[in-house]
């Protein structure tokens, strides 16, 4: 929800590794059948199929015309010491790493509450930010926003984070938001 609003507001280019395994899913592509078979245990997608999808997409024209934002990557420290090389080899750089924190009762909720519009992918909630008009037919919810695979990736997130916060906290490019609050308090701060 807040990359979307971020993009939108700054004209950058969202790359969401998320939204491209679930666009290769749909497309029955071979990154698609492998990355589901992770995605519907809640595991991650192995570092060397992730980090390739994001170097091909950062290594394309309108990257350095317009910048871009990173939604649900780098997951892992791996993923950030590759972010770091790709960036490098790329001459881009990193202007902020924004983490917005939510306690996991009320991730929960909102993941469970997710509903995404089939064809333009766009994110929303039943209650907290439900759409002009709903249809039910025209939504869909996650394979993995179902309780049971939601705690395994909490579990790996929290697990997986702490060191990448790390990684940035000591090059100062982490922000950290109050991410159990209104969307648009969220999006303000
Ligand atoms: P998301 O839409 O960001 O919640 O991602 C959905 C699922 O895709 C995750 O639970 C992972 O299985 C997979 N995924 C997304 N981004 C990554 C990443 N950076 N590294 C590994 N797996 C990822």
């Amino acid at each position: 929800t807040q990359a979307s609003k971020i993009v939108k507001e700054f004209g950058l280019i969202h790359i969401s590794t998320g939204d491209m395994f679930r666009a290769a899913i749909s497309n029955m592509t071979e990154l698609g059948v492998l990355a589901k078979s992770f995605i519907d245990k809640g595991e991650l997608v192995p570092d060397e199929v992730t980090n390739g999808i994001v170097k091909e997409r950062l290594s394309q024209e309108d990257i350095k015309l317009k910048g871009f934002l990173l939604d649900g990557y780098p997951r892992t420290i791996e993923q950030a010491i590759a972010l770091d090389n790709t960036l490098s080899d790329l001459g881009l750089q990193l202007d902020a790493v924004i983490n917005i924190d939510v306690d996991p009762e009320c991730l929960l909720e909102r993941l469970s509450g997710r509903i995404i519009h089939k064809i333009t992918g766009e994110t929303y909630h039943k209650v907290f930010n439900p759409p002009l008009e709903y249809n039910e037919e025209d939504y869909y919810q996650r394979e993995d926003d179902k309780p049971e695979t939601v705690k395994r990736r909490l579990d790996v997130n929290i697990a997986q984070g702490e060191p990448i916060l790390q990684h940035y906290s000591k090059i100062n490019l982490v922000k950290n938001i109050d991410g159990n609050q209104e969307i648009d308090k969220v999006f303000e701060d």
